[in-house]
């Protein structure tokens, strides 16, 4: 069989030692993938210039598939969000963020399954921002006197919201798409539509408006993002796909994690017309990185999602049912699940849990 071509970005901090874990499962798994490895993040800047390189954008066009590691983005100051430029140059505008509970995994609740769709391209994401006292900044605040719109402080830093009528239309299709493809029966849209009437209330409308298309196929409710957030925690199978604008969908993607036992189980996809770019909800982990810690679940998950997109889709089952043995057997976890299991056991090495899991999936194949 031909291989696929596959751009891997193995990213910074956690992100080297999760992608190496990442390869050999897929390895294990007899997918037939040749990894395209291109450099980004912190690690690529002495060497690059900078934290994108463009040979490396060119790898991810070529091959229109990508699964990369986190990239660290400093807070304030530096270089911007290395991810943010990514989907902004491929136009990856559809975030697909499954969250589903696993056995074993020390997750609050055993009956999750749902799939957040988060806005990849316009809201406060959008990067428009106005440094405090800046001439932008000055000019705005007296624009927005001059419309009778409000007041704005003259020592406020500003970030704009901008919400499209094409952009929530195409982000909210999408999340009715997946459902169909996915044989799921409900679509939430969540907003804040009463307080930002001409952002989230557009985008409620354009999400009543595509729903109405999908009527008596695929089920339609909308909710209030800090209601949702209440009825997610304490219920959240009610939910199955849930479509979101950038910020919140960003937002909710961690507390939906949180809920199945965090971080290191939650992947992630972030797809356009053209390229798809596969990887975990998680970041660097800065804290851990580089100590054989981290759990490489997420990117792994991250990876079989990557699969079923290139058509290897008994690769793609084989890895989720073993992780969903491992996890089940629960004696090599690590350290991150035995903290949600409140556990004192002992907890694997990230090497450990990779071991365990290329064994299973070799035995599964
Ligand atoms: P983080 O996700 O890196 O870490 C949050 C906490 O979760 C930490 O305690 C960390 O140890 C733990 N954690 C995360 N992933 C884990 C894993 N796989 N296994 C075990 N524990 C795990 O979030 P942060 O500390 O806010 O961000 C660190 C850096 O990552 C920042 O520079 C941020 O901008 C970047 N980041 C990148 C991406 C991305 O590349 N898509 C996403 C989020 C954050």
């Amino acid at each position: 069989m031909e291989a696929i071509e596959v751009t891997l970005i193995p990213g910074d901090g956690i992100g080297v030692e999760t992608s190496a874990a990442m390869q050999r499962v897929v390895e294990a798994s007899g997918a037939p993938i040749a990894w395209i490895v291109a450099p980004a993040g912190e690690a690529c800047i002495a060497e690059h210039g900078t934290p994108l390189p463009p040979a490396t954008l060119d790898a991810v066009r070529r091959t229109g598939v990508a699964i990369k590691g986190p990239i660290a983005t400093p807070v304030a100051g530096g270089f911007r969000s290395v991810n943010v430029a990514l989907r902004k140059e491929l136009d990856l505008f559809t975030c697909l963020r499954p969250v589903s509970s696993l056995p074993g995994a020390g997750g609050r609740y055993d009956n999750v399954d749902l799939v957040i769709v988060r806005e990849n391209s316009e809201d406060l994401y959008a990067g428009i921002e106005f440094e405090r006292g800046s001439e932008g900044a000055r000019r705005l605040r007296e624009l927005v006197e001059a419309e009778g719109a409000g007041r704005i402080r003259a020592d406020a830093g500003i970030s704009i919201k901008p919400l499209s009528e094409f952009g929530s239309r195409r982000i909210v299709r999408a999340a009715f798409e997946h459902a169909l493809a996915q044989g799921r029966s409900k679509v939430t849209a969540v907003h804040k539509a009463n307080i930002m009437k001409h952002s989230d209330g557009l985008f409620l409308t354009a999400a009543r408006e595509v729903a109405a298309e999908y009527e008596g196929r695929i089920a339609f409710d909308e909710r209030i993002v800090d209601a949702f957030c209440m009825s997610l925690v304490i219920d959240p199978a009610q939910f199955d796909v849930v479509v979101f604008p950038n910020l919140y969908g960003d937002i909710a993607s961690d507390l939906a994690a949180g809920l199945v036992g965090g971080l290191g189980l939650a992947p992630g996809a972030n797809i356009g017309e053209s390229c798809a770019v596969f990887e975990p909800v998680h970041g660097s982990a800065p804290d851990i990185a580089g100590r054989d810690l981290a759990n490489p679940t997420a990117q792994i998950l991250s990876a079989a999602m990557m699969l079923d997109h290139v058509g290897q889709h008994e690769s793609a089952a084989v890895i989720r049912e073993a992780v969903r043995r491992v996890y089940a057997a629960g004696t090599c976890v690590t350290g991150d699940i035995r903290k949600a299991q409140g556990s004192s056991a002992p907890a694997a090495s990230c090497s450990q849990f990779t071991d365990e899991l290329v064994r299973m999936v070799s035995s599964l194949r």
